[in-house]
């Protein structure tokens, strides 16, 4: 099933090229959610959506695909935990960059360690990137995103893709420099999470063919096959250090041809099997609603 949270915060099953609204239904399954229970709301009532009968769907207000402003479907992660240098051309790349990134850059995560992203920057694909530093260099990094789907801490390799509800497309946008990564990485708008979240039944994480295009050129084009530390040990190293929340957000990396985005650029990220998003880059001030 391949969900979406659009325009006003609506939520939608999409098939095909059309979005069925079902914000009807959410807010249904959603009363039965205790208000203390910690992580996305999404994922607790997913069982509950994914067992939606066929005629109720098709009752359902339908619209095209592109007719939709496409938020982040995932809205409240209690953390966006992001590896780093984990493909090794990426890796390579990064090392002969010159800004002063790679001072924490180790190809070994247990040396370099996880990063975490504030969860202040995520944004939907409709919403955009804000430049906020025109003068540094920002690149694009287009990533295979696991959403958590089962509280857990200590989590063990051979069971940890149990633990992901489903899988989205990223971009962990960055600015290269020798500050820590975090706060690189942290600015508004620099964590995009789309087009739709795709349940776990429908994905294999190790087999993803990702793709980011640059106005229209090809700049990223690798599998997920090349990871070094694929997901279900990047879950088990994560939460050997964190306990894991439902809508936790895993960036895996990003593949080799990074490189700078300005205002004015356009983004598609593909992820085969997941989906396209189209994002467009703008300048700072952010015109706050
Ligand atoms: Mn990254």
């Amino acid at each position: 099933m391949r969900l979406c949270r659009f325009d006003d915060d609506r939520l939608g099953a999409v098939r095909g090229r059309e979005v069925y609204d079902i914000t009807a239904l959410r807010d249904q399954a959603l009363a039965t959610v205790p208000r203390d229970q910690r992580g996305d709301p999404l994922i607790a009532i997913l069982p509950a959506l994914t067992a939606l009968p066929e005629t109720t769907l098709e009752d359902c207000r339908r619209l095209g695909v592109d007719a939709v402003r496409l938020l982040s479907p995932i809205r409240f992660p209690t953390k966006i935990i992001a590896a780093g240098d984990n493909y090794r051309a990426h890796y390579q790349e990064m090392r002969a960059d010159p800004s002063g990134s790679f001072g924490h850059g180790n190809a070994d995560m247990t040396k370099a360690g996880l990063f975490l992203k504030a969860v202040t920057s995520l944004v939907g694909p409709s919403e955009g990137i804000a430049v906020r530093f025109p003068e540094r260099r920002t690149d694009h990094e287009v990533e295979l995103v696991a959403v958590i789907g089962t509280k857990g801490a200590d989590i063990p390799r051979a069971a940890a893709l149990e633990y992901v509800a489903g899988y989205c497309l990223g971009l962990d946008i960055t600015v290269r420099g020798p500050e820590d990564r975090s706060f690189r990485k942290s600015i508004d708008t620099y964590t995009v999470l789309g087009p739709w979240f795709v349940t776990a039944d429908e994905v294999d994480p190790r087999d993803v063919h990702l793709a980011l295009y640059l106005n229209g050129e090809l700049k990223q084009d690798a599998a997920t096959s090349e990871l070094v530390n694929d997901v279900a040990r990047i879950i088990e190293y994560a939460s050997s250090f964190y306990t894991l929340f439902p809508g936790d957000l895993i960036y895996t990396g990003t593949p080799a041809g990074v490189g700078p985005i300005r205002a004015g650029d356009r983004l598609r990220a593909e992820g085969r099997g997941i989906g396209v998003m189209d994002v467009a880059v703008r300048a700072w001030p952010e015109k706050h609603a």
